[in-house]
């Protein structure tokens, strides 16, 4: 099986700061400035093909690889050849009846833990065939970053006037209703409505039959 796990940080272009990214998603939400950064498919597709040239030509299955600031933004990026395994318990999960067109549960065999598989985004299907899917991947949409965490909107009170004002999150500066004074949401607040992305390890699983037909020196 060509697979790996991957680990990923990137440089926010905005702000410098460290951005986990934990699976092939369009959007980069920054939480140090609030900011999002589009990731194409090109990008993943550059990236994604590397690692492949690695697991194909290079490493033996265990071994894993480090590569630090190449190219425009990426800053670090550790990737191992490795069949997926359970998130909880680390036991290889047993894939032969994946559907990779379709998002779904695995259950581990040891510890019963579900493990998510993600069909390739098709913008990235379609300039890089050689993906099957994902196990354990952040696949996220821009309007999927930027909802909150916490649905139904919180109560604060207006620090002035006492007034209770509902938030939702999407605005950190709140304006209040009935005395006007601009509110600013504190950081605890905050990162409620917006936690903060732990690094997690992910997988990328080829698909071995068009993977076999690529030739790595002319690609
Ligand atoms: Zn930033
Ligand atoms: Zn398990
Ligand atoms: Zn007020």
């Amino acid at each position: 099986m060509y697979s790996a796990s991957i680990q990923l940080n990137i440089n926010c272009p905005k702000c410098e700061s460290i951005i986990v990214i934990n699976g092939p998603s369009d959007y980069a939400h920054c939480n140090a400035c609030q900011k999002d950064t589009s990731l194409k498919p090109a990008f993943w597709k550059d990236l994604l093909y590397d690692v492949l040239e690695s697991v194909v030509t290079d490493l033996k299955v265990g071994e894993d690889v480090t590569w630090t600031s190449l190219g425009r933004f990426y800053r670090k990026i550790t990737f191992t050849k490795v069949q997926p395994f359970c998130h909880e318990c680390r036991k290889t999960l047993a894939l032969s009846k994946v559907n990779p067109k379709k998002e779904s549960n695995i259950k581990c065999s040891k510890c019963g833990a579900d493990n998510k598989i993600s069909p390739v985004p098709p913008p990235l299907k379609r300039i890089f065939p050689a993906i099957d899917y994902f196990v354990n991947a952040q696949v996220l949409s821009k309007e999927e970053l930027l909802e909150p965490a916490i649905s139904g909107g919180v109560g604060i009170t207006c620090p002035k006037c006492g007034g209770s004002l509902i938030i939702d999150g999407t605005e950190r500066l709140v304006l209040c209703e009935y005395c006007g004074l601009n509110v600013y949401l504190s950081d605890d607040l905050w990162l409620r409505l917006h936690p903060v992305l732990v690094k997690s390890e992910w997988f990328i699983v080829y698909d071995e039959k068009r993977v076999k037909k690529i030739n790595f020196d002319v690609y």
